[in-house]
């Protein structure tokens, strides 16, 4: 009875895999926000170094990971597979549940496949200093990180109930070297609008971004960092499929269900593209599911049309689903997933059909979450909670239905600097959050209509 699905060294991907050329329509151009013309790398170019530009709308099925990327994700990769006898066993259900782990790297999540890459192609271009937002914690962690392998100063922007929430991830971060801040703050004109406006903001992260770009927009030697969303990210992340792909293969499993969180969708594309590329081809025949939170819910209740990438406007516009790019959702405790849009990649996949999506509250995600660290012993990030409350959703369906289904997630990240959030769960002080209709109407008036 095989746990743990391991790989060698020697098996970490030595290419990323960009989905776009595979698919039966090219997702639709990122518009300049004041214009609304198609972007061209030049107006990209004060935010980010041109490697990744280039990659942002590479047409080429693969891209090579450079040597010393490697040598990097060499710390904590391959990343191990398991198979959750445990949990399958407290279920009851004929269901085989598998997860990647990426709670092996050193920041404690999945977000260091990109914060590796991004912070090497800076260095490479000369660029003295990074600035980024961050929720949880996760991202601005990954990034720091990069940053000190790499030489380069890193300014964190940290949404407010966040930083309140988890004050060892800004130590974490500090002791990589980053400079944290909460966000909104009074170091940047839209920060400063937010709080004349609000002064108890508890921020977002399209506030968090604004008050980034602000800051890497007026200065040659700074750029901007963003960990999710974007196409470059998503097919840095595709080292976690790749490799999964390999472990499924070693055991002779295929998947039937494959279900990932959805915040930015960087997780999710980066375990179900390679994935998505087999069943494309007819080599396998999954169902590809996202999971966000009830309370902010972009792909399940959001609109798919053009909108900011950030709160400020001052980010380039994309086609996603959106829920308004002022809306700032309830204080979840999945900070991770607060986040107003949805990747525009995910968000053409799951227009074409290729995904589906489910929402789920807060407190059957930590009551799921609990049930997993109380078998499989690992305690899991809020965010992932979302997609083991969907596998587990599934398992129990299995158990109905008497199917052996094989389900596979990515758990992206450790819990251990989200110990408050536990403790209020544990307290039984969690509450449920709605969507707020109104809320969100009233945030989609504010978006401008772009014509495709
Ligand atoms: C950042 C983060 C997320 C949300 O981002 P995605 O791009 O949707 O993956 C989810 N889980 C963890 C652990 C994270 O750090």
């Amino acid at each position: 009875m095989q746990t743990k699905i391991t790989l060698n060294e020697s098996d970490i991907p030595t290419q990323w895999y960009n989905i776009i050329p595979d698919l039966p329509e090219p997702p639709p151009p990122v518009l300049h926000p004041g214009t609304h013309q198609p972007v061209g790398p030049d107006d990209l170019a004060p935010l980010f170094p041109m490697a990744l530009i280039l990659q942002e709308v590479s047409q080429e099925s693969y891209v090579d990971i450079p040597g010393e990327v490697l040598d990097v994700y060499k710390m904590w990769r391959p990343t191990p597979m398991f198979r959750a006898h445990r949990l399958e066993k407290a279920l009851d259900t004929p269901a085989r549940i598998y997860y990647k782990y990426e709670g092996v790297s050193p920041a404690g999540s999945h977000k260091p496949n990109t914060a590796v890459p991004q912070a090497f192609y800076n260095s490479q271009e000369g660029v003295k200093k990074l600035t980024t937002e961050t929720g949880a914690g996760q991202w601005g962690s990954a990034l720091a990180l990069a940053c000190a392998l790499f030489g380069l100063e890193c300014e964190v922007w940290q949404v407010a109930a966040s930083f309140d929430l988890k004050p060892y991830r800004k130590i974490m971060m500090e002791t990589w070297g980053a400079t944290v801040h909460s966000s909104p703050s009074d170091l940047t004109s839209a920060g400063r609008a937010i709080l004349e406006a609000d002064p108890d903001s508890p921020g977002s992260l399209g506030i968090a971004i604004s008050e980034a770009i602000e800051v890497a927009a007026q200065d040659p030697d700074i750029r901007y960092s963003l960990g999710s969303v974007l196409n470059h990210v998503l097919m840095h992340q595709t080292v976690i499929g790749e490799e999964a792909l390999k472990q499924m293969a070693l055991i002779d499993e295929q998947p039937d269900l494959l279900v990932g969180c959805t915040g930015g969708g960087s997780n999710f594309g980066g375990l179900s593209f390679p994935f998505l590329r087999e069943k494309m081809a007819g080599n396998m025949d999954p169902t590809v599911r996202c999971v966000e939170p009830a309370a902010c819910p972009s792909l399940t209740k959001g609109e798919y049309r053009y909108d900011f990438g950030d709160t400020a406007g001052m980010a380039p516009m994309v086609k996603m689903h959106t829920l308004g790019h002022d809306f700032v959702p309830e204080p979840i405790h999945a900070g991770g997933l607060r986040y107003h849009g949805m990747s525009p990649l995910v968000s053409h996949i799951y227009e074409l059909g290729l995904v589906e999506a489910e929402a789920i509250h807060q407190v059957e995600c930590f009551e799921a979450g609990v049930l997993f660290a109380r078998t499989e012993g690992i305690l899991p990030a809020p965010e992932p909670t979302h997609a083991i409350a969907a596998a587990i959703r599934e398992a129990n369906r299995c158990k109905e239905s008497g199917e052996e289904k094989v389900i596979l997630t990515a758990l992206c990240g450790h819990g251990h600097f989200d110990l408050a959030s536990y403790g209020a769960y544990l307290a039984g002080e969690l509450v449920d959050y709605d969507y707020p209709d109104e809320a969100v109407a009233a945030a989609m008036e504010r978006v401008p209509v772009v014509a495709d």
